[in-house]
């Protein structure tokens, strides 16, 4: 799965929307920790629940600043 949108945050918890890059599944208000980890490490992990697959691994940034500048965009859409 893969971060499409930031819904909402508070302290340490970030609750976002999934989609899934193989079928197009949404989950949307998946709650998780506002942590590298949980953006790079489970998310990517985490199964679709309609096709069962998972994202065929983190997603890739040459730089910390195109990371970033990613970040910066889908948190920028939970002040929209
Ligand atoms: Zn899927």
């Amino acid at each position: 799965m893969e971060i499409i949108k930031v819904n909402k945050q508070i302290r340490h918890h970030i609750w976002v929307k999934l989609s899934c890059e193989h079928c197009g599944e949404i989950v949307d208000d998946a709650c998780g920790l506002n942590n590298p980890e949980y953006f790079f490490q489970i998310i990517p992990d985490m199964e679709c629940p309609r096709c069962k697959k998972k994202a065929d691994g983190p997603k890739f940034f040459k730089t910390q600043m195109e990371m970033i500048s990613w970040l910066k965009t889908i948190i920028g859409d939970c002040n929209a």
